[in-house]
């Protein structure tokens, strides 16, 4: 951040306030001229889109996930602070791995990956709701993967990505090989 008035780089932070939008004051003085200015950092706003299963695009919302979750943690040991952190992560890995899009069932996935860790109900509720449970055994087959994924919930998201990457290419490899899109 440059200095105002002498265009020096180097500034002291003085004072830090979170203020009622979500955005950080800074008191700051220059270390050059001594004046003093202030600032104001905002939160970057998670711009991605989510691939629906029949293809549409939708922009990512932060709220939606949240009230998806709510309503699977009701009555159960899931503090709303637990589904803000959940959303939060989650946004953050991907970020981090530099993701523009992502499927509907990826985001259910890292979701549920979290989840698990928490609160079975919960777990069980969410997953019910992203993979439309087809019969009894994807039932059954779904709490044997949780039982899994309890050991190692951060290992676990990390793998998803991993896997979803490889499919990515795969898909893309097999659409070039083949001549014409799937
Ligand atoms: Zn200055």
């Amino acid at each position: 951040m440059f200095c105002p008035f002498c265009n020096q780089k180097e500034s002291r932070v003085l004072e830090s306030r979170l203020t009622n939008d979500n955005s950080v004051r800074r008191r700051r003085e220059c270390e050059s001229c001594g004046k003093r200015f202030t600032t104001y950092e905002k939160l970057e706003v998670i711009q991605f889109l989510v691939v629906k299963r029949t293809g549409t695009r939708d922009p990512y919302s932060r709220e939606k996930l949240r009230a998806g979750l709510s309503r699977a943690c009701v009555k159960t040991a899931v503090s709303a602070e637990q589904i803000d952190n959940i959303v939060e992560s989650v946004e953050n890995e991907l970020m981090a791995a530099g993701r523009r899009e992502i499927s509907s069932s990826l985001l259910g996935e890292l979701v549920l990956s979290k989840l698990s860790a928490l609160d079975q109900v919960a777990y069980v509720r969410f997953a019910s709701v992203y993979r439309a449970f087809q019969s009894v055994d994807d039932f059954i087959a779904e709490l044997n993967l949780l039982k899994e994924s309890l050991k190692d919930a951060d290992g676990r998201s990390k793998q998803i990505l991993e896997r979803a990457e490889l499919e990515e290419r795969l898909s893309k490899d097999a659409t070039i090989g083949s001549g014409k899109s799937r």
